[in-house]
Parts: structure tokens; C-alpha cells; sequence
């Protein structure tokens, strides 16, 4: 089956509509596009669950602070919907801002105090944005499954909470981040990298993996600054509450001249 596009609801809907007729599962992916092999790999274990693959495409600008970096967001609808349909998706959904938030919205959905901490202590009302985003997509498509990748850590674990905390009836999957090469989380943002910036990037996945204990930090927050990397936070949480732990998951945020990376692994 080709790929098919909806750009706004009522084309999702009567596509999804189909699917339901036909007693199909669906699978949700929602992504903000310049897709890479991150992406792919979302969109490839959502075909190993559903027969109805549906990757959104929709650069938020709800969950983008007033000096963040919405408008030079990496966009490429085009190539996006060629590797969408190479990878096998049923449907992309690109709505526009009027789509997805018409005249006189008003609702915002809150994650509330997991929201606050990490990412949001940095990024005020980000994850308000997020939760609003994905609440409204989930429940546009009402999916049987949908997939996010580990790479946004804070992000999952407010999707899982989201979900549970709204009764909202699916499966959340979370996969594992995929690397270039040396280790570099793919990520949308690294366009933005100069070739010095990028030769340093590796060294923050590197410092993750080196972090055995709680010890270990502060030296590693030593050596990222030494290299180059402004520190947001580096820290060990609990993999599920994100509540200041001694074992757990790490996680850091950093920039490199004007581009903030994040990355995280689990505490080995
Ligand atoms: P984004 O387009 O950056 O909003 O990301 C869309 C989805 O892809 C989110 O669930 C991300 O966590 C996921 N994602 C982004 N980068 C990666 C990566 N390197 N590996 C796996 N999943 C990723």
C-alpha cells in the first residue's frame, strides 16, 4: 500500500476510519520530521505491531520557548515523505498549526511537577507544549500503540504518565536511542553542529557510559566543560519517577556553541 498524506483531521479520521472498518491496529509515531534513522526505526517496530502505520509530522510550537529555535527548525517534507513511504507507513499526518490548534483553543495539558525538573527547569513550558501535543495526536488517532524513542527520556516517562494519569487506552513503547558511528544520538538538531562542534559531540555519549557511580559526575562534568560543552544539568535519576537517585538512568543536557544535545543511558 502507498503513503498516504492527510493534512488535516478530517482526512485522518476518514483514513482511520477505513482501518477501524477493517478491524486493523493501528500504530501511532509522532515525530516534528527531518527524519533520520531514529525515526526509521520508531516507524519500523510500529509495523511489527499494527497493520495501520501513522508517523505525524508536526513542528510544535507550543513546546518551543520564545528564544528557542522554531523557526529555523530543520524542515523537509518532501524527502520526509519519501523515506515514509520507503519504510513502509500506511499514512503521514502533517496537520498545520491552524489543524491542530484552531481559532479559540484554549486547553493546555500539564505533566505537572515531572514536567519542572530536568529539560523543563531549562526550557519553561516545554513539556506543557508536549504533553498538549502528543495528548491531542493520541487522541486524534487513538492508536493501539504508540512509539517514542528513549532518546527524550523525560519525554517518554511524560507520555507513560500521561497515559496512565488520563486513562487513555494504549500502549506506550519506548525504544532504544540510535547512534551515528561514534556514538552521537541521531537527532534532528545535529544539522546545526559546525564540523569542530560536531568532532566534539561524541565525547558527551562517551562521559555517559564512563559514570558508574555517583562519584563519577562531578569529574565528568569537569571534563565536558574542559571539552567545550556548557553543562544544562548531568544527573542520576530513577528510571521511572526521574526523582534524584544513586542508581537509575543518566542524563545530560548540553549545548555546544548555539545547539543544546541531550542524551541518556541507563546506569550499568
Ligand atoms: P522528534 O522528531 O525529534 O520530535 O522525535 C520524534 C520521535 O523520534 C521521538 O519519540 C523521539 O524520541 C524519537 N527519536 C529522536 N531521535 C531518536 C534517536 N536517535 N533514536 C531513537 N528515537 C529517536
Amino acid at each position: 500500500m502507498q503513503l498516504a498524506v492527510a493534512d488535516n483531521i478530517a482526512g485522518l479520521q476518514e483514513a482511520l476510519a477505513g482501518v477501524a472498518r477493517a478491524s486493523g491496529r493501528v500504530a501511532l509515531v509522532p515525530t516534528m520530521g527531518a527524519l533520520h534513522a531514529g525515526h526509521m526505526a520508531l516507524i519500523a517496530e510500529a509495523r511489527k505491531h499494527a497493520d495501520f502505520v501513522v508517523a505525524s509530522i508536526f513542528v510544535n510550537p507550543k513546546q518551543f520557548g520564545p528564544n528557542e529555535d522554531y523557526g529555523r527548525y530543520p524542515r523537509a517534507l518532501e524527502s520526509d515523505l519519501k523515506k515514509l513511504g520507503e519504510a513502509g507507513a500506511q499514512l503521514a499526518y502533517t496537520p498545520s498549526v491552524e489543524d491542530m490548534y484552531p481559532e479559540g483553543y484554549s486547553t493546555t495539558i500539564s505533566p505537572g511537577a515531572l514536567g519542572q525538573i530536568l529539560c523543563g527547569q531549562f526550557r519553561p513550558g516545554h513539556f506543557d507544549g508536549v504533553a498538549t501535543v502528543v495528548g491531542k495526536l493520541l487522541l486524534r488517532c487513538l492508536p493501539h500503540v504508540a512509539l517514542f524513542g528513549e532518546k527524550d527520556y523525560q519525554q517518554l516517562c511524560i507520555i507513560r504518565r500521561l497515559v496512565t494519569d488520563l486513562d487513555i487506552p494504549m500502549e506506550i513503547i519506548g525504544l532504544p536511542t540510535i547512534r551515528e558511528a561514534d556514538g552521537l544520538a541521531l537527532s534532528s538538531r545535529n544539522a546545526y553542529l559546525t564540523p569542530e562542534e560536531r568532532a566534539t559531540a561524541p565525547l558527551l555519549y562517551k562521559t555517559l557510559k564512563s559514570i558508574r557511580t555517583p562519584a563519577d559526575i562531578e569529574p565528568a562534568k569537569a571534563a565536558l566543560t574542559q571539552a567545550g560543552f556548557k553543562l544544562d544539568y548531568l544527573e542520576i535519576r530513577d528510571a521511572e519517577t526521574l526523582a534524584p537517585a544513586t542508581s537509575g538512568r543518566v542524563l545530560v543536557a548540553a549545548w555546544l556553541g548555539k545547539t543544546r544535545l541531550i542524551d541518556n543511558v541507563e546506569l550499568s
